[in-house]
């Protein structure tokens, strides 16, 4: 019986070793933290049922659809999507509605935007490298600088004209401004929540329940998994992979590794990487997220899922309401969970307390008018998930280039996921990751696993809708 051992109990890493235990291939899953589902776990908070950030789940591919269902069965809700961006004290529909964005913005910001378009239509930047560069050659600056600029630069914390077009060029796709005129004509006039993007399928016990359930397949085929068990370095021989050390030292042994902890990390767990190698993997760097949970003792604050927040005088980016989400969360209490979402890099907001925090978060809540200034906030959390946005910087592809051409001449090795593989992946992408690594092994194919992302038709029927991030 072959064996595998996969690093990190997260979306790739469990769908691989579903597969894996399904196909009679022994796995050993070693796992950093006390949890499982990686960064799309659910936890219970006050009584009810939350993401560690609000989780949607959208795929086109049969085989992630696939993994999905035989999993969860019916124990899913199809949630209709209302999302709203907040921006200049004001709520657009999103995905945008020509009309609603006419009825918020004045006639002169309107002609503004339709003279910085037709003047990029002229002009054209040539080979945009940047983000910036991208957008505003399809929309124009002056839509570029209301919708994407001020969003995007909190998300990632650097101008955009220095994040990759990449980024652009895989959420956006082939949409120009006609299409996504034509686009928000259709849904004004439907004015419901019908296409597939309108809605999407969210598990009852939290996102985080599928990678429990995909778990418990995975023991019950004698898979393995050991919990806060690290991996600080990967046993090479002739170029073989031939298994991982844990940080008490101790090799265990497989005839493959799969792994989804950060590629950085992983780069140095190898003895005798290049120092020209490590020197790439020192140009890659990840942001961070804070995620601020409050208790608001109210049952109506606001119907959307999550609402984008756009406006520069606050910090933070995005708004979820988990009592919008599926029934099955709330457990029949009256009050609501808010998750307000902060990116910082090491240092910034990152390095203070949770009493600041909490503080910053009620203050930012109040300026926006989410909450009445005199409501009370019955609890506050904070929850903080370092590296979860590998930064897409001008220039990231030449690193990772040399990383991945190195990681290319070890055999056995199979580098997967958000941050394992340096790739913005959803959980979809890295279920789709997880489950062809799997099935490399099982049928000894011959994929190239670093194209899933930027290859797959990701696009949904050509709205502009994950610019913004999921
Ligand atoms: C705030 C937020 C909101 C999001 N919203 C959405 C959304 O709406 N829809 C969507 O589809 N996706 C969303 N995502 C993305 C989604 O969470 C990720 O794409 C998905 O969890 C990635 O899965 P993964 O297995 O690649 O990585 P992870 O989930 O990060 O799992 C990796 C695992 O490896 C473990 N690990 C790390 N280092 C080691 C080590 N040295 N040894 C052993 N184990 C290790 C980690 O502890 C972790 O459990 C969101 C992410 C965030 C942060």
């Amino acid at each position: 019986m072959k064996k595998a051992i996969i690093i990190g109990a997260g979306p790739a890493g469990i769908s691989a070793s579903y597969i894996l235990t399904k196909n009679n291939i022994e796995v050993e899953i070693f796992e950093a933290s006390p949890h499982v589902g990686g960064m799309s776990r659910s936890f219970d908070l006050w009584g009810q049922t939350v993401d560690l950030g609000p989780h949607r789940f959208f795929s086109k591919e049969p085989k992630v659809n696939d993994f999905f269902d035989e999993i969860l069965k019916d124990d899913f809700t199809n949630v209709a999507r209302l999302t709203r961006i907040y921006y200049n004290k004001r709520f657009f529909d999103y995905p945008l509605k020509l009309f609603n964005v006419f009825k918020n913005l004045n006639i002169l910001t309107i002609l503004s935007i339709l003279y910085y378009y037709v003047k990029q239509q002229i002009r054209p930047i040539k080979n945009p490298a940047s983000f910036e560069g991208w957008v505003t050659n399809r929309f124009g600056y002056k839509l570029y600088s209301i919708f994407f600029k001020n969003y995007t630069e909190k998300l990632w914390g650097i101008p955009g004209s220095k994040i990759d077009s990449d980024w652009a060029a895989q959420r956006i796709k082939g949409l120009s401004l006609v299409e996504a005129i034509i686009n928000s004509i259709k849904s004004d006039s439907n004015n419901k929540h019908k296409t597939l993007v309108d809605q999407f399928k969210y598990p009852n016990g939290g996102t985080g329940s599928l990678y429990n359930k995909a778990l418990e397949q995975v023991i019950s085929n004698n898979g393995v998994l050991h919990k806060k068990e690290p991996i600080v370095k990967l046993i090479i021989e002739n170029n073989v992979c031939k298994g991982v050390i844990t940080k008490d030292g101790k090799e265990h042994l497989s005839d493959y590794v799969i792994s989804s902890m950060p590629i950085t990390h992983l780069i140095k767990g190898i003895v005798d990487t290049p120092q020209f190698v490590l020197d790439a993997a020192d140009k890659l760097y990840f942001r961070n997220t804070i995620l601020v949970y409050l208790e608001i003792n109210k049952e109506d604050i606001f119907k959307d899922n999550w609402i984008y927040i756009h406006s520069p005088d606050v910090k933070h980016g995005r708004i979820t309401n988990f009592r919008n989400w599926a029934p099955s969360l709330n457990k029949g209490k009256k009050s609501s969970i808010l998750c307000m979402e902060f990116w910082a890099f090491d240092d910034d907001i990152w390095k203070e307390d949770d009493a600041y925090l909490a503080k910053l978060a009620e203050k930012e809540i109040k300026q926006i008018k989410l909450i009445d200034a005199d409501e009370i906030i019955e609890n506050v959390s904070i929850k903080r998930v370092p590296k979860c946005y590998p930064v897409y910087e001008v220039g990231y592809r030449e690193h990772l280039g040399i990383i991945e051409t190195y990681l290319n001449t070890i055999n056995n090795l199979m580098p997967i996921g958000r941050y394992g593989a340096y790739k913005y992946n959803n959980q979809d992408h890295s279920i789709l990751m997880g489950i062809l690594a799997a099935e490399k092994i099982v049928h000894n194919l011959d994929l190239n696993l670093w194209d899933i992302n930027t290859d797959t038709d990701y696009q949904e029927d050509g709205e502009v809708k994950d610019v913004l991030i999921q």
